[in-house]
């Protein structure tokens, strides 16, 4: 008998990510690097076919996901795709010019590859979509947002939406409100988000994924007169380079991008490092709070979310304030959804992201499948 299925893309400047989802079973998952570089795959159209020739048999693909990083303001939820959608979305390069070219190869790979598979494209930023103008818009001229489209987007919008459905459904069934949510999703790269009865209001990551909490190597928020000094000094493309690449846990630390490496490393820099993180999201969090004039649960979720006991232990730490209790022996229990507070805290959720099963989901939401 023949089975259908899902794929599910990520293509990245040089690299292919893909899944390959029969409802919520996961038949195939993997990984292509090195597209375009010496020894690897030319380019995205022969890294997919190789991707295609894997596949199980007795499998049909019924349709194709892609992560696309940046919908702008054209896009607020998830699309099939048309060659009309693929020319919005290849224009939108200007807002990610390094996320958006490779989400527009693998689609085009993908068309080619598999005529008559409908595509659909499920963006990162739609998530966010419902931000008010009081979120989104920055105190610059206004021109510049309705005319050059400089304003705050939000991403990790398929993790924020994720983890926030997951927690309102667990804390539903168990009685508990979750109106208000903080999301934090504190992976290499790292937002947080604040979701109102299911609609996000407000973000941390704004035109690009630069802005807000500390991440790997990206510095999160700084004063833009220090963007400015930095671009005196060194260019603009140093600069890029010094905020995107060399900043954050590993510029901070000196040690590593990776939170394991600069825990390990027990240097003054380090642990300074670590509490200018932990100071960050807790700052953040109470931001979120007073946005939604109350919080009612926080969701942990991404590589460092997951995993990181301590992490979250620091962050609870500082939220007493609020309400929050943490539960030790639960905080230290891994893997699985589950909660970290104490029967009379509010809680406070450990929520494995799953970013394709979202957008395979997405997807059939779209197509009705
Ligand atoms: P992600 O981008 O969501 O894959 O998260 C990657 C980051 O998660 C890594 O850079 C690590 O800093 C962090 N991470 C992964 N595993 C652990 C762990 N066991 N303990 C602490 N941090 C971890």
């Amino acid at each position: 008998m023949t089975r259908t299925a899902i794929l599910v893309l990520n293509a990245g400047s040089s690299s292919l990510k893909y899944q390959l989802l029969c409802g919520i079973e996961r038949l195939l998952s993997g990984l292509v690097e090195r597209i375009g570089e010496p020894g690897g795959d030319p380019d995205h159209a022969s890294a997919l076919s190789r991707v295609l020739a894997g596949l199980p048999p007795a499998v049909t693909v019924q349709a194709i996901g892609h992560r696309v990083v940046h919908g702008g303001e054209a896009f607020r939820a998830a699309t099939l795709i048309t060659p009309e959608v693929l020319q919005a979305v290849a224009a939108l390069a200007d807002l990610a010019p390094l996320h958006n070219p490779p989400a527009v190869q693998g689609i085009r790979a993908a068309l080619a590859a598999l005529p008559g598979v409908p595509n659909v494209a499920v963006f990162d930023t739609a998530f966010h979509a419902t931000l008010p103008p009081h979120a989104y818009l920055y105190a610059l001229p206004y021109d510049l947002y309705t005319g050059g489209g400089i304003r705050r987007y939000g991403f990790h919008g398929t993790s924020h939406a994720y983890v926030s459905r997951r927690a309102a459904e667990l804390l539903g069934g168990a009685g508990e409100q979750a109106d208000k949510l903080v999301t934090l999703h504190l992976g290499n790269g790292a937002s947080a988000a604040a979701v109102l009865r299911g609609v996000s209001v407000d973000t941390s990551m704004g035109l690009t994924p630069l802005e807000g909490l500390v991440m790997g190597t990206r510095s999160g928020d700084l004063d833009p007169g220090a963007v400015l000094r930095l671009g005196e000094l060194y260019g603009l493309e140093e600069t890029s380079r010094l905020l995107n690449k060399e900043s954050g846990l590993k510029g901070l630390s000196g040690v590593s991008n990776d939170l394991r490496d600069v825990r390990a490393a027990g240097t003054e820099r380090a642990r300074l490092t670590l509490s200018v993180m932990t100071y960050r999201l807790v700052k953040q969090i109470g931001a979120y709070a007073a946005a939604m004039n109350g919080l009612d649960a926080l969701v942990f979720t991404g590589g460092i979310g997951e995993n990181d006991a301590q992490l979250r232990a620091d962050v609870l730490g500082g939220l007493t304030f609020l309400g929050f209790e943490l539960d030790a022996a639960a905080n230290a229990v891994r893997g699985g959804e589950r909660l970290i507070t104490t029967p009379g805290s509010k809680p406070a959720l450990v929520i494995p992201t799953d970013e394709e099963g979202e957008i395979a989901r997405q997807v059939r939401a779209v197509l009705d499948l």
